[in-house]
């Protein structure tokens, strides 16, 4: 298909002070949990971006100190000499496709926890140090001040000898140059604190220093926090935010602006922010400065990315998580196959994956994280070398992901769904408040798979054991998914309990009845209690949120939902007890006991709802065991676990057929001298 002429000016060429990107697309600084410690797989992952098509990728956040170490989470170091040649390998992929290579230079102050360099940690004043309790963060005198702005500036230099075109000057989610801006945490009485105009001062400071090391022949970028979303206590964009951008409009060559604070406001899911929703606070920056602005958004319409443009909201399409998911999406744009992009869906796996110190993963996108350790390729895979027959049972996340991956190598592939809709699981999650955009992981695969001649789909076609042994395939595989439990087994109770009157989510689900003081008992900790008790406050029941954990949907911290999540709940008047196990239900009330002492008490209870663990759906499994085909499980009836995993198990499966299952490569050592 030819490119739509509307989307042009996405791929117009924009000067950002001495370099030029080839378009618009821009990813923007993200974690990815592979930093200093893993410069391979950083590496590859930024050049399969450039692929893609974005014209300027950024790598993570890249410490200029030790007195900035964010141990145990992953991030990149510019320390000595010694980390130029890592990095450079970033520099060198981003550059093999033509895009520009930025680097976010980091120091996070008090946020910094320096666990492995255990060097105390800095702020503009004293400050108990945020992750790294009982410390405190010292104040910076002057002297340390001259220091900071040295190591702003060696690790500029060091950037560009990396080769990076893009350098950063870091003011924004909560690190230490926007401790200096905000009033909540800058309370210095000299130079650098009091007036506005004093608290800019560092970040001017920083500007000009970059500039003056590196400016001749790379761009200063600025990432600034323009609201930090603690009213007016802090900047706002209608206030200090805006007088910032005001008066340094045209020392920087790139404004990257974000709403901030914690991390958690700039990158929330879709199930508390829509699309695009940052502008309402970054659409005043362009009118204040002539230099490029950039932001983000989740964006992944082409015609909302045209609008970004035209409407003047910012110059660059913004992007991190759209990038994760499809690291092709430029390309698709520029080829006319726009109906090809896997649109994120705004899960937040993606966060979670840094926020355990482990490599990126995404629901949408199996081989992200994969691109080194694995050689894995979003858009390429190794024809299978014969014409064989695949039978795929089960039309979820996995069974898609199995049949269109299957169908991609080029199998003949069969896909028999029960149910006379496809999407397994998504069916009924994708109802729950906010997390309709879940049901993309569906519509994508199916999407593709429409367009392969060799993949046929049937639904309303539940499969028996004999039914499978009479098709006949080379290949059989099932994904039939997972139920939740009823006897209440979940990561605090592990002995099965008797619950006859109790409900699941399945139950819920099919129709159930509930009455009466609803509880919803969480021993899973991810999304499901949490979107189940919101969901039915909202239909007007008295809801009791019940969990072994400390906070509701305790998991989901690490997407960066939980604080919302307990605050809406407590908005619907969703009473909230923690740290209770379930000991038993009688037919008016449940008895529940406290994790810690053992101390009993009794909760009015009129329906049970018990999320805790699932089972995998076994009964075809082993009714073929007994007929001698052989088969393979994948997703949720392997081992029930997050959507991103049963698309990950089943592209795995459908990756790895015929080929040896060898470990992950891991980086030990370099693979050549740095
Ligand atoms: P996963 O997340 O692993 O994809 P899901 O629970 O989302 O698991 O999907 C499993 C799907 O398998 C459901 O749509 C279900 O209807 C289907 N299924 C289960 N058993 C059979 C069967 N015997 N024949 C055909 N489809 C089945
Ligand atoms: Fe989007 Fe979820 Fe993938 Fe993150 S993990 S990029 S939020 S689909």
């Amino acid at each position: 298909m030819p490119r739509n002429p509307s989307y042009d000016i996405l791929f117009q060429p924009v000067r950002i002070g001495p370099v030029t990107a080839p378009n618009r697309f821009y990813q923007t600084p993200h974690a990815t949990g592979f930093g200093w410690q893993r410069p391979q797989s950083g590496a590859a992952l930024r050049g399969v971006k450039a692929e893609g098509g974005w014209g300027v990728v950024c790598t993570e956040y890249c410490s200029i100190h030790p007195s900035s170490d964010d141990s145990p989470y992953a991030f990149l170091t510019l320390w000595d000499d010694s980390d130029i040649a890592p990095l450079a390998l970033t520099a060198e992929a981003i550059h093999k496709h033509g895009a520009l290579a930025g680097i976010e230079l980091w120091h996070g102050g008090a946020h910094a926890s320096n666990r492995m360099t255990r060097v105390p940690g800095i702020a503009p004043d004293v400050q108990p140090a945020l992750y790294h309790l009982p410390a405190t963060a010292r104040a910076m005198d002057l002297s340390d001040i001259r220091d900071f702005r040295s190591w702003q500036r060696a690790a500029a230099i060091r950037a560009k000898q990396a080769g990076f075109d893009i350098v950063y000057v870091y003011a924004g989610h909560d690190y230490l140059p926007f401790q200096f801006l905000s009033r909540r945490t800058n309370h210095r009485g000299d130079a650098y604190g009091g007036s506005l105009e004093n608290r800019v001062r560092l970040l001017r400071e920083m500007i000009e220093d970059t500039r003056d090391a590196v400016g001749d022949t790379c761009a200063v970028a600025v990432r600034l926090a323009v609201d930090e979303l603690h009213g007016p206590d802090g900047i706002t964009s209608e206030g200090e935010g805006r007088e910032i951008i005001a008066m340094l409009a045209e020392l920087p060559d790139l404004w990257d602006v974000n709403v901030a604070g914690a991390l958690g406001n700039d990158s929330r899911s879709a199930r508390f922010s829509p699309e695009g929703f940052q502008e309402a606070n970054v659409a005043f920056v362009k009118s204040l400065t002539t230099k490029p602005v950039v932001s983000v958004g989740r964006f992944t319409s082409p015609d909302r990315m045209v609008s970004q443009i035209k409407r003047g909201i910012q110059d660059f399409i913004g992007a991190a998580r759209p990038s994760i998911a499809d690291p092709f999406l430029p390309q698709k744009i520029r080829e006319g196959r726009e109906d090809e992009i896997r649109e994120c869906i705004g899960c937040n796996i993606c966060r979670a994956a840094n926020n355990e110190g482990v490599g990126l993963r995404c629901t949408q996108n199996p081989t992200m994280g994969e691109e080194w350790r694995r050689g894995w390729h979003p858009e390429r895979i190794a024809t299978y070398p014969r014409r064989e027959k695949a039978l795929v049972i089960g039309g979820g996340p996995a069974g898609l992901e199995a049949a269109l991956t299957l169908g991609r190598r080029g199998l003949e592939v069969t896909l028999a769904e029960a149910g006379t809709a496809l999407g397994g699981r998504l069916l009924h999650e994708a109802t729950l408040p906010g997390l309709q955009t879940w049901m993309r992981v569906r519509d994508w695969r199916v999407h593709m798979i429409g367009k392969l001649s060799n993949l046929q789909i049937f639904p309303g076609s539940r499969m028996e054991a004999a039914d499978i042994a009479e098709f006949g395939a080379d290949h059989v595989v099932l994904a039939t998914g997972s139920r939740w439990r009823r006897d209440a087994v979940g990561v605090y109770a592990i002995r099965p309990g008797a619950y006859p009157q109790a409900l699941t989510p399945d139950d819920i689900f099919a129709g159930a009845q509930v009455t009466g003081p609803v509880v919803i008992y969480d021993d899973e900790h991810y999304f499901m209690a949490g979107a189940l008790a919101e969901r039915l406050a909202g239909q007007g029941h008295a809801v009791h949120y019940v969990t072994t954990a400390a906070v509701a949907s305790s998991w989901t911290a690490l997407t960066n939902e939980q604080d919302f999540l307990q605050a809406r709940l407590i908005e619907a008047g969703v009473s909230i007890h923690p740290l209770k196990a379930l000991k038993g239900q009688a037919s008016d009330h449940i008895t529940l006991s406290c994790v810690y002492t053992g101390c009993e008490e009794a909760l009015p209870c009129g329906t049970l709802v018990l999320a805790t663990g699932r089972l995998p759906e076994l009964g075809l499994w082993t009714a073929l065991a007994a007929t001698g085909v052989q088969a393979t499980r994948v997703g949720d009836c392997l081992a029930p676990s997050s959507i991103a995993d049963a698309v990950h198990s089943a592209h795995r499966f459908a990756r790895l057929l015929g080929e040896p299952d060898l470990p992950p490569r891991r980086e030990r050592a370099p693979e050549r001298p740095y």
